[in-house]
């Protein structure tokens, strides 16, 4: 198998305390060897053993890929208008999600492969080399399997999320949607899907509903993360530590036991700011999070509706300045969290072994990505040990 030394690393994160400084195992003036499409070592060039080939990173510094382990990428349509509308102060009458229904469920099956792949790729070029993303913009049977059919041709980390809202054809009759949900919609969509997903909020499912999704679910093999206390407080958190989900996520409004529940499971806190960015809401408290021991990730939530950004950078830039993050906690969280969000141990972190996803920065440190804002600092990707966005060639990949 070939092998690849990366070297003059300004500063390499590796997510490994041994391996380095702090908790993302900093090492300066630092060196990668990748052999086929794992790491192989890590550690100070000057240390760093011979190689097939020797790639210069020109003094920038390399982090793992970005683990983005929530979005929702197969819709077709567009918000443009309730985006504007909540903008611009106007009452807006909602049509929400279920105009993204209505356009999905009419686009083809080669429009919404291509609408995923166009915004894989748009995060591809942002440093993302591992997501996650859901159904739920389908709620039939035959349009909730499309869609996770076709998630499935672009990634392994799939989210049955029928119950993202009570499908307009049962807006009378919820319990008949659940029964849907948890029936003939799970066995038709568990074969495509690693996750069952439930919106746990007022106005879509409440407590018990959400358990019968979500243990229904698990009875078919796929393990839960919730949707949980996003726009108010209510059993979501609490509902993904009892089930042992691997994520509750959005997170915004936590009471005091909420927050001891999630620092003492093995559920990760997924924070999504783009989404409070894009509605103007109140902020997850990051801080208090982490103060309280819980593992807490960063992640997009790219949606057409309330979150239309792929950006994780973005996302790292507003958990700083908004959230209470440090900028080494909000870059081990959109990376390493990420990876806890989706039970992984293979991603999120450049150490022997892992597989070879990184992201090198147009700057000399990781801090950057808070530092500059809006900057488009990821200048090449590797995914899998292979040069996936080429330095100096950021629209194109190879
Ligand atoms: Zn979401």
């Amino acid at each position: 198998m070939t092998t690849t030394l990366i070297t003059n690393i300004a500063t390499l994160v590796t997510n490994d305390p041994a391996l380095g400084e702090g908790p993302l195992g900093l090492i300066a003036d630092a060196a990668l060897v990748l052999e086929g499409d794992r790491v192989a070592w890590a550690g100070p060039a000057a240390a760093a053993p011979a190689a097939d080939r020797a790639v210069d990173a020109g003094g920038r510094a390399v982090i793992p890929g970005f683990v983005d382990s929530h979005s929702h990428l197969v819709f077709a349509g567009d918000r443009t208008a309730e985006f504007n509308a909540r903008m611009s102060g106007q009452p807006y009458k909602a049509g929400g999600i279920r105009t993204t229904v209505a356009a999905t469920r009419a686009a083809s099956d080669e429009a919404l492969s291509a609408n995923v792949a166009r915004y894989l790729r748009e995060a591809l070029t942002q440093g993302t080399t591992t997501f996650e993303t859901k159904s739920g913009y389908g709620l039939t049977v035959e349009d909730e399997a499309r869609a996770l059919r076709i998630a499935a041709e672009h990634t392994d980390e799939v989210t049955y999320l029928g119950a993202h809202i009570v499908s307009p054809d049962y807006a009378d009759d919820a319990a008949a949607y659940v029964e849907l949900v948890t029936g003939e919609m799970l066995d038709a969509c568990a074969p495509y899907a690693r996750w069952v997903d439930v919106f746990c909020e007022k106005g879509a499912f409440d407590g018990d509903q959400a358990r019968a999704i979500l243990t229904a679910g698990k009875a078919k093999g796929l393990h839960p993360r919730v949707h949980a206390n996003q726009l108010t407080y209510g059993p979501g958190v609490q509902l993904a530590v009892e089930l042992d989900a691997a994520s509750a996520d959005h997170c915004t409004h936590l009471t005091d036991e909420d927050v001891d529940a999630l620092a003492n499971s093995a559920t990760v806190a997924t924070l999504l700011p783009g989404a409070e960015f894009s509605t103007r809401a109140q902020w997850p408290n990051a801080r208090r999070l982490l103060d309280a021991g819980a593992t807490v990730a960063l992640s997009t939530d790219c949606n057409p509706g309330s979150s239309f950004t792929s950006s994780v950078p973005f996302c790292i830039a507003l958990a700083v300045r908004d959230m209470g993050m440090t900028p080494d906690e909000a870059v081990w969280s959109a990376t390493a969290g990420g990876a806890a969000a989706l039970r992984r141990t293979d991603v999120g972190r450049l150490t022997p072994g892992a597989r070879a996803d990184l992201a090198v920065l147009d700057a000399p440190s990781h801090v950057h990505l808070a530092y500059r804002p809006g900057v488009p600092l990821v200048t090449e990707v590797w995914r899998a040990g292979v040069r996936v966005v080429r330095a100096g060639a950021r629209d194109r990949t190879t």
